[in-house]
């Protein structure tokens, strides 16, 4: 069977791993470099921030994301030589108002990953020196890690690239679905030029609503920008991922450290500027605050794909057999994106899943409202 992806962030690049791991031949098109969009600029944490601030189909997808993501590394990594880093930091939260629910969520639902404790005084400082002394209690997962994702992406690439079953077509835009009879027989990309396969998957993450003039749907997926400033400390400087009202620090293993993000609707502008910058970097030094001696090497903006609830659509799509999604995952993406390809290859494969598909049906993308 030939599929066609269309899109090469984490969401196409993962399916196009799932499928041709079972024989499937696969080709794969992107309108720009591929990988560079949204799986580019997050974060690589690999839990929903705050899980309990999210429903739950969320979390079943992200819950397995690191033993699939430390699967595909071991496969990956001989053949390729790179790392995905995936770096077990763990993470402290310092919203006090999330400090009972967050407690009774890990408890309750048990989740790997997901184990807490709460901590104040030595037992905070020892965990994580370099916190501000203001910050005298948090929540702490140990348990949680975050992955260096242009690096997964890289290793991804190379894989997908030099293997017999792919062809990787980037800078070419697909903009036309040819639909006839309730199937795709084709798609053209921009200079006119046909695209042919048995099944098509469109993982076009913040661009997805494109599709839904031509599919007669409603596809709610817009971009939602974010912006991230890059510090370089010392390696093993910060030891853990830090949190406090939804603004991040994120370690990595060479020293940087990720800190966002900003959220604004602004359509597809990818222009990080200053302002927004001076919010992240007070935020962040705020939890720590001798990270000011350190320079700021990179700032730089990404377009989340959302979705209304956050769950992505992943499955067929309405009255057409032969087409597949896999968009949507808004601020999840990453941590998602391993079970997400998992679940949208056992559903074309027509294989038995391992959670149940309903929750994440295209079923749900109504018809457009005419007014
Ligand atoms: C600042 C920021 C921080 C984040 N932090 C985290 C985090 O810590 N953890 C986490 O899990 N998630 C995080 N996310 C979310 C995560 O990055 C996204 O949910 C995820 O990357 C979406 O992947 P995708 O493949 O669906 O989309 P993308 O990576 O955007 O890929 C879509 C691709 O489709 C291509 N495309 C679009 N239209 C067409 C077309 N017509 N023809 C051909 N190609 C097309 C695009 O060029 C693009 O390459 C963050 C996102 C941002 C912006």
């Amino acid at each position: 069977m030939h599929i066609a992806i269309i899109g090469a962030g984490v969401s196409g690049l993962l399916t196009a791993l799932e499928l041709i791991e079972h024989g499937c031949q696969v080709s794969i098109f992107d309108q720009q470099q591929a990988g560079q969009a949204a799986s580019w600029a997050g974060g690589g944490i690999l839990s929903p921030m705050y899980p309990w601030r999210y429903p739950q189909a969320v979390n079943t997808l992200a819950q397995n994301g690191k033993t699939l993501y430390q699967q595909w590394n071991q496969k990956l990594q001989p053949l390729t030589g790179i790392d995905f880093e995936i770096h077990d930091t763990g993470m402290l939260i310092f919203d006090e108002s999330d400090f009972e629910i967050g407690l009774n969520y890990a408890k309750k639902h048990r989740e790997p990953m997901q184990h807490a404790s709460y901590l104040d005084g030595n037992p905070l400082q020892q965990v994580n020196s370099r916190i501000n002394s203001k910050l005298e209690q948090a929540i702490y997962f140990p348990e949680l890690s975050n992955i260096r994702n242009p690096r997964l992406l890289q290793s991804i690439m190379a894989y997908l690239k030099q293997h017999p079953l792919v062809r990787f077509f980037e800078h070419r835009p697909v903009v036309k679905l040819h639909i006839q009879q309730h199937q795709i027989g084709y798609v053209l990309d921009e200079s006119g030029i046909k695209i042919e396969a048995d099944q098509f998957v469109i993982a076009t993450g913040a661009w997805s609503q494109h599709w839904s003039q031509q599919l007669d749907l409603d596809i709610p997926v817009h971009p939602v920008q974010g912006q991230m400033v890059l510090f370089k400390a010392p390696a093993q400087w910060l030891p853990t991922m830090c949190m406090n009202n939804v603004m991040y620090l994120i370690p990595r293993q060479d020293g940087h450290i990720v800190c966002g993000s900003s959220m604004a609707h602004c359509g597809f502008n990818t222009l990080p500027d200053s302002t927004t910058k001076q919010n992240i970097v007070d935020a962040c030094l705020e939890m720590v605050p001798e990270l000011a001696q350190f320079p700021i090497v990179k700032q730089w903006a990404g377009l989340r794909p959302s979705s209304p609830t956050g769950i992505p659509y992943i499955g067929q799509v309405p009255e057409i057999d032969n087409l597949w999604i896999n968009a949507g995952h808004f601020r999840n993406g990453l941590c998602m994106g391993p079970a997400s390809a998992q679940l949208l290859r056992q559903l074309m494969l027509k294989q038995p899943t391992d959670i149940n598909p309903a929750l994440y049906s295209p079923e749900r993308l109504s018809k457009p409202v005419m007014v």
